[in-house]
């Protein structure tokens, strides 16, 4: 597994250098989403650790970075990315590297802690889950550590939105168990006024995924937002 890669295209950011903070096979999170493209295994943490060492991605960033050009850099995990310690220093060191805006994609679980939102500004883009409106659907879709209270999360998510610098940004990953929590959804968005809300569906389930008709439909709720979908740009 490597910590850097791509460049890739990426349906939220275009051509993205992709940094996994965690690259652990199996992944290292603290939710076991129902969706998961990592697969249903994995380790439940909740304590931040050390899972790679930053000056070698920050090596192989250069690298990289010397050979493409990328619209943006992608922090995202083989698991949550903030459960890495050393994700601040990593994104420090990556900002040195690149003028491009340094985007990481997060579940929002531990906004709570004062390291990480001290962590956030770090970032020019900031995307973050959304898949539910009360802790039921939370328990049921996102299934989360039990230390994870749903209402919470959400109160720091809020804080979290009002205070950074940047841009926010919402991500909805939208599966036959959640379609009936969309127009809650919406309502959500109304009060975190997202500068963009993303559309997801698992493209590789079988028994979860949406139609491209059927997300579309989804995306009309979102109207009143700048929307993009796991869809555009594909053929
Ligand atoms: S938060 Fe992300 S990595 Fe963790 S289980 Fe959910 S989809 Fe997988």
């Amino acid at each position: 597994m490597k910590s850097v890669y791509g460049p890739l295209r990426s349906w939220r950011l275009g051509v993205a250098m992709g940094v996994d903070p965690i690259c652990r096979q199996p992944k290292v999170c603290n939710y076991k989403c129902v969706y998961c493209r990592l697969g249903h295994g994995g380790i439940m943490v909740t304590e931040r650790c050390r899972f790679v060492d930053e000056r070698s991605v920050l090596e192989e960033a250069r690298d990289l970075l010397k050979q493409h050009r990328v619209d943006a850099v992608e922090v995202r995990g083989t698991g949550e990315p903030f459960l890495a310690k050393n994700l601040a220093e990593i994104a420090k060191g990556l900002r040195e590297l690149t003028d491009a805006p340094i985007c990481v994609v997060t579940n929002g679980s531990m906004f709570c802690r004062p390291d990480v939102q001290s962590e956030l500004d770090s970032f020019d883009i900031v995307v973050v889950k959304l898949d539910c409106s009360d802790h039921q659907t939370f328990l049921a879709i996102n299934r989360p550590h039990n230390s994870v209270n749903y209402d919470r999360m959400m109160d720091f998510m809020l804080r979290a939105r009002r205070s950074h610098k940047g841009s926010f940004r919402v991500q909805v990953t939208a599966v036959r168990q959640n379609l009936g929590e969309m127009e809650r959804i919406v309502n959500i968005c109304e009060t975190f006024r997202p500068d963009v809300v993303y559309l997801n569906t698992p493209l590789r389930s079988t028994s979860s995924e949406l139609s491209r008709r059927d997300l579309a439909e989804v995306a009309k709720l979102f109207s009143a937002f700048k929307v993009r979908t796991v869809f555009d740009g594909e053929p």
